[in-house]
């Protein structure tokens, strides 16, 4: 079950993975965006795990990912993300833990939060692409091993299915038609948060 040792475990490989390819996602971002992405994540996830303490449970775990990413991120990534985990936080109140179904309906509910704070919807390359996939997966799967696994797949083949999308949201937008042939930043750094969750869960 994903409690919040687990859940803990998740954020700390989650910042080691980001801090390991904060170059790769800041050259992917440099591509079509400003360059940024790696740092900024690098700084929020760094951020997470030395604010997170002990929390109660997974609502409140959620609250203070989410508030700490809005706070220190900055850019468009980072009230999207902060957002997600601000949701999923709502999702997860009152439980001690998540089973496959509960972390599907909280992951749902995070991917939700990024479409409403974003504005956008599937197909215009961004994290979206990589999170809206891992929702369905999530939900198909049988058991919470299955449901991780299946989902963080689900948002790597996502992310990689961005490369030759055109971007409509985001600093990638601008750039119209020249945006294809690139992956995007923000959904190849969705793919590794949800690999981090599976491995920590593991
Ligand atoms: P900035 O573009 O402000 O420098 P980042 O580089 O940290 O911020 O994040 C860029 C990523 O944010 C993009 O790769 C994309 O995945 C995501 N993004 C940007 N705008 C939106 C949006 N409206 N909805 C969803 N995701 C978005
Ligand atoms: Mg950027
Ligand atoms: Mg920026």
């Amino acid at each position: 079950l994903l409690d919040v040792p687990v859940l803990t475990a998740w954020l700390k490989r989650a910042d080691e993975m980001v801090a390991a390819r904060q170059t790769y996602l800041s050259d992917l971002d440099a591509a079509i965006g400003d360059g940024d992405h790696g740092a900024n994540l690098a700084r929020g996830f760094h951020a997470v795990t030395a604010k997170l303490g002990t929390p109660a449970d997974p609502a409140a775990l959620f609250k203070t990912v989410g508030m700490t990413l809005i706070g220190t991120v900055g850019g468009a990534s980072g009230p999207l993300y902060g957002s997600m985990f601000v949701e999923m936080g709502k999702a997860a109140a009152g439980k001690s833990a998540l089973d496959a179904a509960a972390w599907a309906d909280v992951l749902e509910a995070g991917v939700k939060g990024v479409a409403a704070r974003g504005k956008a919807v599937p197909g215009e390359k961004t994290m979206l692409d990589a999170l809206t996939p891992a929702v369905a997966a999530a939900k198909g799967a049988a058991g919470l091993s299955a449901a991780l696994s299946a989902a963080a797949e689900a948002a790597l083949q996502g992310a990689e299915a961005t490369v030759s999308m055109i971007a409509r949201k985001g600093r990638a937008s601008y750039l119209g038609e020249r945006s294809a042939g690139h992956a995007d930043p923000g959904a190849t750094s969705a793919a590794l948060l949800l690999s981090a969750l599976a491995e920590a869960a593991r």
